[in-house]
């Protein structure tokens, strides 16, 4: 089969379709695994029991479940979700926001598609726009989202060591150059892979630079405020005239519905409302049927902090603890600051092989991690830490996370030995 150049970028061998595949094939496969390497969020019973009742109610109340299923919305949403979701915000917040910098699309991932090529790529004048990364790594899923190559340009981070195995990164603002080639900057907060929460005074900064040049901020709040809010430190959600905040149901359990909500300047809401028009016509609605009630109640804010966020945080300390209790303290290994979402970053330093030759080992001992060179979009040049690092998701059962780890443990402590 000839494909087009569309067709041939889009179908060459990518860091996401290499996980997917890996993590479905874990998944499906009669041999045990411990898939430690996907996005798939925890089934939290809690959460599990309001959809299903919200689901039971919508079956019961008249032809609700007939209009769900039976209508296409508008490309922009549901306009009762929409202005509830607005108004949520205002309220919470003290935004000034309306009904008009907010739309629905179909994922986050389908969202940065069509924010990524909106921005960048061949522009009518000649000249070739880029998506800035203030810090990198950063989340697997962008890489491959240009419709031409080379979309993306990043900055490798500042380290600081916090204690013998603890580390964080921080943005190199000393190397961050918004050049003219820039057309937006897009940072995941928290950061997907690392579990790094980019500090209020950061974020403070990058809105400085994107309103210096007059371009937008994207903010990919996949796992943070308002929901899953899943951030273990003291961070403030923003929004200005540059920014555009990307949510997404998935991390509040709702991965299968595919439904992100954009809130951001008008003129950008609709010309994502225009493209998904021509691409999907409309949004899905179940997830915003599924969901309205909690939005229109505030109730979202409640089960974010009282029942999500403490979820993935105790989880998070445990899997630290145990993956310590599992490792010699004098190898020079180290975990990054686990502040939010739900990933370890592991950085084996000086380890004698790459990462990715330890998926591979891993991979026959059934355990399933992500290597970490697929999240340095940007960085073109050979740097070693880039093969030093692993992503472990402690979202799923305890006991496989438990068992994954201590595999990680022995692997990468035979593999420095020798
Ligand atoms: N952004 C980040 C940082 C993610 O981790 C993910 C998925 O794991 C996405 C975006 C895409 O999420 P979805 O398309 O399910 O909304």
């Amino acid at each position: 089969m000839r494909l087009s150049k569309f067709g041939t970028k889009f179908t060459s061998k990518s860091g996401i379709l290499e996980l997917m595949d890996d993590l479905g094939k874990a998944l499906a496969s009669p041999v045990k695994k411990y898939p430690l390497g996907g996005g798939n969020p925890g089934h939290i019973p809690e959460m599990e029991n309001i959809y299903r009742k919200r689901m039971e109610d919508i079956l019961k109340d008249g032809d609700r479940f007939e209009k769900m299923v039976g209508n296409y919305t508008a490309p922009q949403g549901d306009l009762e979700f929409i202005s509830s979701f607005a108004t949520l915000l205002k309220n919470k917040y003290g935004w000034d926001i309306s009904e008009k910098n907010v739309c629905v699309l179909g994922g986050s991932q389908t969202t940065f598609f069509f924010l990524f090529n909106l921005l960048a790529g061949q522009y009518p004048d000649g000249s070739f726009k880029k998506i800035l990364l203030p810090i990198v790594p950063e989340y697997i899923g962008y890489e491959d989202q240009g419709i031409e190559k080379d979309f993306f340009t990043s900055v490798k981070p500042k380290f600081n060591f916090i204690d013998e195995h603890t580390f964080k990164y921080q943005i190199d603002f000393d190397n961050l150059k918004v050049t003219p080639d820039i057309s937006a900057i897009c940072v995941s907060r928290p950061t997907n892979p690392t579990g790094n929460v980019i500090t209020n005074e950061e974020v403070e900064k990058l809105i400085k630079l994107s309103e210096e040049n007059d371009i937008p901020l994207i903010m990919d709040s996949a796992y943070g405020q308002p929901f899953p809010n899943a951030i273990f430190t003291d961070a403030k959600p923003y929004f200005g005239k540059n920014i555009i905040n990307v949510y997404s149901f998935s991390k509040i359990g709702l991965p299968s519905s595919r439904t992100s909500v954009i809130v951001g300047p008008e003129e950008l809401i609709e010309a994502l409302a225009a493209v998904n028009a021509i691409v999907s016509l409309a949004p899905g609605t179940i997830g915003q049927y599924l969901v309205l009630d909690l939005i229109k109640t505030g109730e979202i804010f409640n089960v974010s902090d009282n029942v999500i966020k403490p979820f993935y945080e105790k989880r998070s300390v445990e899997a630290v603890e145990f993956f310590h209790s599992k490792m010699d303290p004098k190898l020079p290994y180290y975990i990054h600051k686990s502040e939010g979402a739900f990933f370890l970053w592991f950085y084996f330093k000086d380890l004698p092989i790459t990462t990715y030759e330890l998926y591979q080992k891993l991979k026959k001992k059934n355990v399933i991690v992500v290597p970490g060179k697929y999240f340095f979009a940007g960085v073109n040049e050979n740097w070693k830490h880039k093969d030093e690092c692993i992503r472990v998701t402690y979202s799923q059962g305890w006991e496989d996370v438990k068992k994954g780890l201590e595999i990680i443990a022995k692997v990468v402590t035979e593999s420095y030995k020798k």
